[in-house]
């Protein structure tokens, strides 16, 4: 990691880890333990669900917990969390750590500015919202159709100027499809170690 990807907030590893009430524990930026180490009581605690800013990619994500819980897989994905002026490329690995913990690694894969007058800004809102974001791979919907913002700019659906947008979240149909199938196959690899 260079100086200029510290100046535009992106990390190379994040990891936390959620405990078997479902909070968030031990949480590490850039190798940096951050907020709740174990020894200290924090003041107040996260909830897994809290993390999320939409009750689908909230729903997908518990089942994901619960199905390393139970199976001791490891499952991996894909993901994309965009600042203003870049696009970065993740991806989550989702382990058992301990026997009451499950862990999330996230490995930044790359990332690329946005053209210089397509920046994004968005604006987080519950209601009256310009378009609906996918949490896991920043798609846009637009007319039942899932879009990159750059090419929302470019069919004129929305202004190239920066304007704020007006997001709420969910999950598209691709990330929820392919996050199950992943967990459709870590549960036959299970299924077969039981045989
Ligand atoms: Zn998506």
């Amino acid at each position: 990691m260079n100086q200029t990807d510290r100046q535009i907030g992106i990390e190379e590893v994040q990891s936390f880890e959620i405990d078997e009430f479902d909070f968030v524990c031990n949480v590490n930026i850039a190798g940096k333990q951050h907020i709740y180490p174990d020894q200290v009581e924090p003041k107040r605690r996260i909830s897994f669900r809290e993390i999320f800013s939409d009750a689908s990619t909230a729903d997908l994500h518990q089942s994901l917990i619960e199905h390393v819980r139970l199976t001791s897989e490891t499952i991996s994905y894909p993901y994309r969390c965009d600042t203003e002026t870049h696009c970065v490329f993740l991806r989550a690995v989702v382990s058992r750590t301990s026997s009451t913990r499950v862990g999330f690694l996230n490995k930044m894969l790359g990332y690329e500015p946005r053209p210089a007058d397509s920046r994004l800004i968005r604006k987080y809102v519950t209601d009256e919202s310009d378009f609906t974001m996918c949490s896991i791979c920043n798609r846009l919907e637009h007319d039942e159709r899932w879009f990159e913002f750059q090419q929302l700019v470019e069919l004129q659906l929305w202004p190239a100027n920066g304007k704020e947008m007006r997001c709420s979240f969910h999950t598209c149909i691709n990330c929820a499809t392919s996050i199950n199938q992943r967990m459709a196959e870590a549960r036959r690899s299970f299924d077969s170690k039981m045989i």
